[in-house]
């Protein structure tokens, strides 16, 4: 049978030394880092880690200056850690999730944020926060051998040259395994995953002709938003 529209073009990501990786699916992590929580008015203890979703033709590549988004007047940015994956399954363990990972990339989760508290108030899905066009700016993927041990490294969010978030990754409340193991416990994970694993204290807006550069380690992403 042929199809009756042309078919979507495969969304996919480039990775450091040549490349690219088909994206399947984006996952994201919210309050995965307690001080965070606590900036947006949370208690880490009542409120664990939430999982939604952002479509695979969000991802913008590294480098990219992306239109303000529309229908927001809080445009925000997160800069968060993010995992590519190049198997998946059901009800990992540890090591199967640890196997699982391909890479890591440095990434950002775009976020309406007076969309996203219209949405706590109503207890409404957060899809018109999180999953618009263009919400997840991804630097190039960096595949796991060359990444190197990340666990202790630092995430920096600098926006026109001024340092906003400046973390470490080993205040994630849960781990990448944590989540790639709790994850496969809700969805079959496959390749071609993203996992967005949150962000650390310091989020903000953005303005029209901002640049934002986030740092993880080897990782880099730099985007600027059309002024
Ligand atoms: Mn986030």
């Amino acid at each position: 049978m042929d199809y009756v529209i042309d078919p979507l073009q495969q969304a996919a990501a480039p990775v450091a030394g040549g490349g690219l990786f088909p994206v399947r699916r984006i996952f994201c992590i919210g309050r995965n880092y307690a001080e965070h929580v606590r900036e947006m008015g949370g208690d880490p203890k009542a409120n664990p880690p939430v999982f939604f979703t952002k479509p695979a033709d969000a991802v913008v590549p590294d480098g990219a200056l992306i239109p303000y988004a529309q229908a927001t007047d809080n445009l925000h940015f997160e800069g968060e850690l993010v995992v590519a994956l190049k198997s998946g399954g059901k009800a990992l363990d540890a090591a199967a999730a640890r196997a699982a990972i391909y890479g890591y990339a440095a990434g950002c989760d775009l976020t309406r944020r007076d969309h996203q508290a219209r949405a706590k108030d109503a207890g409404a899905p957060w899809d018109t926060a999180k999953a618009f066009d263009a919400s997840a700016p991804l630097g190039d993927i960096l595949p796991a051998e060359k990444a190197g041990d990340l666990s202790g490294a630092r995430l920096q969010t600098v926006v026109n040259g001024e340092t906003r978030q400046d973390a470490s990754l080993e205040d994630m409340i849960w781990s990448v395994e944590d989540i790639i193991v709790t994850l496969s416990q809700q969805f079959e994970l496959q390749a071609g995953d993203l996992i967005f694993t949150g962000t650390p204290e310091g989020v903000g807006a953005l303005q029209p002709g901002d640049a934002v550069n986030i740092a993880i380690g080897p990782l880099s992403l730099a985007f600027r938003i059309s002024a």
